[in-house]
């Protein structure tokens, strides 16, 4: 068995035309052949959307949240509705056809198709996922960035897909660059008027006392599928969670920071703008250990 496996999706959506009519619902390729082409407007002009979703002992976590998430991010950029049926067979055929390993992920991607062709075009890739267990125990060092929008940015002006996951990602690779430029593995965005937003790829989580919070809704960041599951083992633990508006100093202040997605899991942070933060290892192993089990 190959460690990735690409398949595309024959009708990605229900309210878009099949690519090939009696063709089957998916069809699997060698990830290095060329599949895509080259007047898709994923390549074009990044117009599209996807989701990466993590896979423990073959398992996808937290699928219904991220397929829910895949659904807002059509709705924001007007892509035809997709098929929820269609993309969880996708899923769970792509970590099929891998080799059995601890931890993995799939990426799904819904592009609005080549231009002038109204028909989606929709792939879900799955690998083994690297070995993060450093960053999950050690930490990661962070500095904040300004985004250059408002907080409010969502609201003001959605043309701008604040909210959204799309393959428009440029700016979230250029930022990791600059966080390396400044000795940092990974970054925090800002708004232009000071509040926390989200990483490039994770959510912001923080801990003030036995209070556990994370920045939003409306702040124009994306629904955290790990932070929501982190929520949940918070609770389990007796610590009250919450949603927060916090400063750059908030964090600072905080008691303990992390990182949280998909893959990475929880990454704590032990440095923020060239202040050390203290790192709760025994909480963060617990987030870890029970991210790694989670099934919803
Ligand atoms: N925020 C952004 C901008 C992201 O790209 C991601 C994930 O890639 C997240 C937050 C974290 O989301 P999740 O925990 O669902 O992976």
């Amino acid at each position: 068995m190959p460690s990735s496996a690409l398949l595309l999706l024959n009708r990605p959506s229900a309210s878009a035309q099949p690519h090939r009519v009696g063709a089957p619902d998916l069809t699997q390729f060698d990830p290095h052949d060329p599949v895509l082409s080259a007047l898709d407007l994923a390549a074009t002009r990044g117009d599209g959307i996807f989701e990466t979703i993590g896979v423990g002992q073959g398992a996808p976590q937290a699928l219904e949240h991220h397929l829910r998430r895949f659904g807002e991010s059509a709705r924001l950029l007007e892509l035809p509705t997709p098929d929820a049926a269609a993309w969880r067979a996708a899923i769970t055929t792509a970590i099929a056809a891998i080799d059995p390993v601890d931890e993995a992920s799939v990426k799904i991607v819904l592009s609005r198709g080549v231009e002038g062709d109204d028909r989606p075009t929709g792939w879900a890739f799955a690998s083994a996922s690297p070995d993060h267990s450093a960053a999950r125990r050690d930490g990661i060092s962070v500095v904040t960035l300004d985004r250059g929008y408002r907080h409010d940015v969502e609201t003001t002006s959605p043309w701008l897909l604040a909210g959204a996951k799309t393959l428009s990602y440029a700016v979230n690779r250029a930022v990791m660059r600059e966080a390396a430029r400044r000795d940092a593995d990974d970054v925090i965005f800002v708004s232009s008027d000071g509040y926390v937003l989200e990483g490039p790829t994770s959510t912001v989580v923080y801990r003030q006392g036995d209070r556990i919070l994370t920045p939003g809704p409306r702040l124009g960041i994306l629904d955290g599928t790990t932070q929501s599951n982190i929520f949940r083992y918070a609770a389990q633990q007796g610590l009250q969670t919450g949603i927060a508006q916090p400063s750059a100093a908030d964090l600072t202040a905080a008691d303990a920071v992390w990182l949280a997605s998909s893959v990475r899991l929880a990454a704590p942070v032990n440095r923020l703008d060239r202040l050390d933060l203290a790192v709760d290892r025994e909480l963060t192993a617990g987030m870890n250990d029970f991210l790694l089990a989670v099934r919803e």
